[in-house]
Formats: C-alpha cells, sequence, structure tokens
C-alpha cells in the first residue's frame, strides 16, 4: 500500500476550512437577522480547523495540548455546527446536550491521560460522541432541510461521516488493530483521516452555499413584497398575471381586476397628519384581505391605491366580493382610527383576451365611474355590465 503523509493531509484540513470560516464570517455579518445559524457554523469550522491544526502537530506538542484540547476542540467544532443547524431551520438548539458531550470528553480525555493512561479508550471515547453528533447533523439538514439542496448535501454528508466513524470504532474495538495510533498506515484510519479533511472543508462550503441560497430567496421575496403593508407589490401582480394566464383553467374561464381607491386621501393626510394616514393603509391591507379569497392575487398598486387579480368561473364573483370587502371595510369594529371609504372598478374578461393592459383599462373606467358617481360606490366594465344583466335575467 502506497504511504500518506498522514501529518500533511491534517495539516491541509486544518488551514483550508478556517480561511472558508473566515470568509463566512465575514459575508455572514452582513446577512439580515432572519437568516440565523451561519455565526455558529462558521465558528464551528473555525475550532474544527484550530482542533486538526492541534492534532497534526502530535508529538511535536505536548499531549495535552495535541490530544485533549485537540479532541475537545473537534467536538465543540462540530457541536457548533449542530448548534448553527437548528437555528438555522428555526428550532431550539441542543446548546446544554453539546457543552455536556464537550465536558464529558474533556473528562474522559483527562482521566484517561493523566490518571489511568488509555489512549485508545481516548480516541474510541471522541468517536463515539462524533458518531452521535454527525448522526444528529445529518438528521437536522436531512429532515428539516427538504427543500434546499445544499443542506440536503450536506446532511448526506454527514450521513457518510457517521458511517465511517462508527467503522472506525468497530474495527478499533478488534483486538490487534489501530494500535499504531493516529497515523497508523491502515486503510480505514486513512480513509477515516483524508475523509474528515475532504468532508471539512466541503461542510464548510455547503453551510455557505446553502446560506447564500437562503438569502437569494430573502432578496427575491423582498423584492415582490410592499414593505408598508406587506402586499405584494405592483411587480408580483404583474407576475401573477402572467402565471394566471398561463396556468390551466382550475379556477374558471374569467379573469377580473379590482382596482381600489382609497376616498379622499389627501384630505385625510391634511387632517390626521401622513403617519396616521400609513396606519390606515396598514388597516385597510388587514382588513379587505380577510373579505378576499386564498385565490386572490392582492397588491399595492401605488400610493393609496390597491387592484385584486381574481381568477373566477362566473361573472358576478368579483361584484360580489367588492361588496363584502367595502362593507368589511364600513364596519368600524371599535378602531381608533378615522373611518374611511373606498371606491372599487371592477373589470372581468375571459382569461384569454385578458391581458394586463386591457384589465386595466377597463378596470380604471370602472373606478372612474365609481369617483364621478359620488365614491365609496363599485363600478364595473360595460360589457361586464352586460354579463351582469343577462345572467339577471336568466336567473
Ligand atoms: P380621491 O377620492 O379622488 O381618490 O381623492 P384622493 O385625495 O384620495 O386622491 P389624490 O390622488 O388627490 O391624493 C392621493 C393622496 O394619497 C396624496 C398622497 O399624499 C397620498 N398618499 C400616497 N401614498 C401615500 C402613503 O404611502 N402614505 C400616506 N400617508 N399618504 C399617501
Ligand atoms: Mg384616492
Ligand atoms: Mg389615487
Amino acid at each position: 500500500m502506497p504511504t500518506f503523509d498522514l501529518r500533511t493531509v491534517l495539516l491541509m484540513a486544518s488551514v483550508m476550512p478556517g480561511l472558508m470560516a473566515l470568509v463566512m464570517f465575514s459575508i455572514g455579518r452582513t446577512f439580515p437577522r432572519s437568516i440565523r445559524g451561519v455565526a455558529q457554523w462558521a465558528q464551528g469550522s473555525l475550532v474544527f480547523s484550530a482542533a486538526t491544526f492541534l492534532m497534526a502537530l502530535r508529538d511535536t506538542l505536548p499531549d495535552w495540548l495535541s490530544v485533549i484540547c485537540g479532541n475537545i476542540c473537534i467536538v465543540g467544532g462540530i457541536g457548533l455546527w449542530l448548534i448553527g443547524s437548528q437555528r438555522y431551520f428555526g428550532r431550539v438548539p441542543f446548546v446544554r446536550f453539546v457543552s455536556a458531550l464537550t465536558v464529558i470528553d474533556a473528562v474522559c480525555l483527562s482521566w484517561m491521560t493523566w490518571i489511568d493512561f488509555a489512549p485508545y479508550g481516548r480516541s474510541l471515547c471522541t468517536n463515539v460522541i462524533l458518531a452521535l453528533l454527525f448522526a444528529l447533523l445529518a438528521y437536522e439538514l436531512l429532515r428539516f432541510g427538504q427543500r434546499d439542496n445544499g443542506a440536503k448535501v450536506v446532511g448526506s454528508m454527514f450521513a457518510v461521516e457517521t458511517l465511517i466513524t462508527l467503522t472506525r470504532i468497530v474495527t478499533s474495538l478488534k483486538p490487534g488493530s489501530a494500535h499504531e495510533g493516529l497515523y497508523a498506515q491502515d486503510l480505514v484510519q486513512l480513509i477515516y483521516l483524508s475523509s474528515g479533511a475532504f468532508m471539512s472543508l466541503s461542510i464548510t462550503v455547503g453551510f455557505m452555499l446553502t446560506a447564500v441560497n437562503r438569502l437569494r430567496i430573502h432578496l427575491e421575496q423582498l423584492s415582490l413584497i410592499d414593505p408598508l403593508t406587506g402586499l405584494l407589490n405592483r411587480r408580483a401582480l404583474l407576475e401573477a398575471h402572467k402565471i394566471a394566464r398561463e396556468a390551466p383553467r382550475r379556477t374558471g374561464p374569467y379573469l377580473s381586476l379590482l382596482l381600489i381607491d382609497l376616498d379622499h386621501f389627501k384630505r385625510i393626510n391634511d387632517t390626521y397628519g401622513h403617519s396616521m394616514g400609513d396606519d390606515i393603509l396598514v388597516d385597510f391591507a388587514r382588513r379587505a384581505a380577510l373579505a378576499l379569497p386564498q385565490h386572490a392575487h392582492f397588491a399595492r398598486w401605488g400610493g393609496e391605491e390597491f387592484a385584486v387579480l381574481l381568477p373566477c368561473k362566473i361573472v358576478d364573483e368579483p361584484l360580489g366580493l367588492a361588496r363584502a370587502l367595502q362593507a368589511r371595510i364600513a364596519w368600524t369594529d371599535g378602531s381608533a382610527l378615522p373611518s374611511y371609504t373606498c371606491s372599487i372598478g371592477i373589470a372581468c374578461l375571459n382569461a384569454r383576451e385578458a391581458t394586463i393592459e386591457q384589465l386595466l383599462k377597463h378596470a380604471d373606467h370602472a373606478l372612474y365611474r365609481a369617483k364621478g358617481n359620488g365614491r365609496n360606490r363599485v363600478e364595473v366594465e360595460a360589457e361586464m355590465e352586460v354579463a351582469l344583466e343577462s345572467l339577471a335575467v336568466a336567473s
């Protein structure tokens, strides 16, 4: 069998994840608070890096530093990865459990160094703890990261690492095996150390890609949300319209658009102040959303104007909805806000003809009429009015 310089393998394993950890630290600091766990992942990689460095200098450094501190750092570093993963998935992190494992490892290693010297007992103790941590990491990442490819890859690596560590434990229990220590030139030890070196780097990279992917999703979502009301923004509604037109007719053959404009909003701002105006916009968004079905796309179109895109089966569906929405706004339910009203213009077109331009044109005409006819009203576009009349005659 060719001889490998395992000390070099360990030194490589210490430097590269350490550098990656520093990169992850600096990137993680710019992440929004909602993406948690990245700092612990970076700390874990840094501690792991320090541990492999200490272990690589075995026989050069004193035993207590290389073996005891090295092993404790490995357990602590991987424990930090576990805590980071749990925080990342919004779960309660096992901080006490990880601390307890680290203390147990420290006590066992100290005992087997100074009181009852047992070098193989030391590696067995650390490996059992590591196998447990690897298995927990594999479980967390594969169970809670099902929709996250990065997490799935890292989780699978931990599953492999669990198997390798368990094999290492079993082979070291066989009489006469692994008696040459850390740098033994046997195959299992070779796989164990070099897989550890390869894994520590790829796991650190994997964690970083996972976090960056979540950041991308977060930014994508932000770009579609109106920050004041939390509703969809104009861009998101245009996207929803594109999808609704392309989608199979599950929700019905028609597409309707409700344009909603708060009445005399300038006067409200002038009377109660701009901040009260903002509160009313938020209140409107909250209350109107309660009147809308789940398949409606509700957006802030701009200023005090809102839009609802509604795929529907029958033409009078959006009219009923608009009236229900107005009734909800009219009902003050003891709110501390001043009362306000809105005008609604509705367009309802066959999905094939319902381009956004046509829907907007018709809904805007109808809204203009609602304003002209005294506000706090619902008006429908002319073609829809004819369809509604024939519906009424038929019934
Ligand atoms: P109408 O009934 O004809 O719609 O009258 P209006 O006063 O509501 O319409 P107008 O277009 O004259 O005024 C709209 C006002 O909405 C003016 C603008 O200051 C206010 N506005 C737009 N965006 C915001 C916002 O984000 N917050 C607040 N507080 N006011 C806003
Ligand atoms: Mg207005
Ligand atoms: Mg307006």
